[in-house]
């Protein structure tokens, strides 16, 4: 933690919200641009307080790191920057099919790797989750893990998808061979699109998070996929502005349309250490079924805060859960007004 890099910094000495913090926050905002961070040191008693004023005025801490007898906050000025527009709500249905990965990439947000636990959904699970998917709503499912492909029974579980609804596997793309390439061959071509990870132009910074050699061998399985007919999306998982430019400057030249590229920062959640702190009032919800239950988002399927019911089914009953959630959160976001109406 405490890798983001804070335009400006306030220190709060013996000062709290009732005693003239408040007043130097606010003059060293305005020095701020959406998106840029303050840094507050002050003592960690300030974070109840500082939150509410940020969920208040449409701002968010998004990182607490302990240093010494002090705390440093990091808050961020107005919204995190939207790469996409929001789905709404239950049109898109997150499936982790397993937790366990042949990779144990650093910033991994939901800790998996060839040690993880397993959490393998049931395919009598994927097989209902699919089955009632489009009468609830669902337009299109999304696969992801761990690493899906580890899964014996792979080309059953995208054969049910895909036959329900349009299926996008999240995949490392590092283990299309033997079986598993064979499994690739009976797919619908129209219906399965891989989304593989790649985090740079070259190998030198997706090896630095992923392992010596995965960018080779993942440049590998995107050809393997292509070749095999199928549709590819590039995700790059990218902890700052530098490399997110130098990766839209290569799928630039290599022709790749913007709809098949995926560019997101990495989420301090997991096995990250830095990046983006995320809390669920930071992000709209993406209905996400693990063997344990349904989940805010899939970026914090690990967490017990973004936990919203252990109930999976029946699905409509599930998204209407998260939806529940989502409108509470944002209830308990504009209630806070009346915390600050006298202040
Ligand atoms: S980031 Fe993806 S490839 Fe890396 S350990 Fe996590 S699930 Fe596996």
């Amino acid at each position: 933690m405490g890798s983001l890099r804070p335009r400006v910094a306030v220190r709060a000495g013996t000062r709290d919200f009732s005693t003239g913090l408040l007043n130097d926050l606010l003059a060293a905002f305005r020095e701020l641009g959406d998106g840029d961070l303050l840094a507050l040191h002050g003592p960690a008693g300030l974070g109840t307080d500082l939150d509410r004023w940020a969920r208040f005025t449409g701002n968010a801490v998004v990182e607490v790191t302990p240093e010494g007898e002090e705390t440093r906050f990091l808050v961020r000025k107005g919204a995190p920057r939207s790469y996409d527009e929001a789905p709404e709500i239950g049109s898109r249905l997150w499936l982790y099919t397993n937790f366990d990965c042949n990779l144990a990439c650093d910033y991994c947000c939901v800790r998996s790797s060839p040690r993880a636990e397993p959490r393998t959904l049931a395919l009598e699970d994927l097989r209902r989750a699919a089955d009632e998917a489009p009468a609830a709503g669902v337009r299109e499912l999304l696969l992801t893990g761990g690493e899906p492909f580890l899964r014996p029974d792979i080309a059953e579980v995208l054969l049910t998808c895909a036959g329900a609804l349009p299926t996008t596997v999240l995949t490392n793309g590092l283990l299309f061979a033997g079986k598993r390439r064979l499994a690739l061959a009976g797919l619908p071509r129209d219906r399965v699109v891989f989304q593989i990870s790649l985090d740079s132009p070259t190998p030198e910074l997706h090896d630095r998070h992923r392992g010596a050699g995965t960018w080779e061998k993942a440049r590998a399985g995107i050809a393997v996929a292509r070749a095999e007919g199928f549709r590819v999306r590039l995700a790059a998982t990218v902890s700052d502005a530098r490399a997110e430019e130098d990766f839209q400057a290569f799928i630039e030249r290599e022709g790749i349309p913007e709809e098949d590229c995926v560019l997101r920062r990495v989420a301090a959640r997991g096995f990250a250490e830095e990046g983006v702190a995320l809390s669920r009032s930071d992000l709209v919800p993406e209905v996400t079924l693990t063997r344990e239950g349904v989940y805010w988002h899939p970026v914090g399927a690990t967490d017990r805060d973004f936990l919203v019911t252990d109930r999976c089914f029946p699905l409509v009953e599930a998204i209407a859960s998260v939806r529940l959630a989502f409108a509470e959160e944002r209830r308990f976001a504009s209630s806070l007004a009346s915390v600050f109406r006298c202040a």
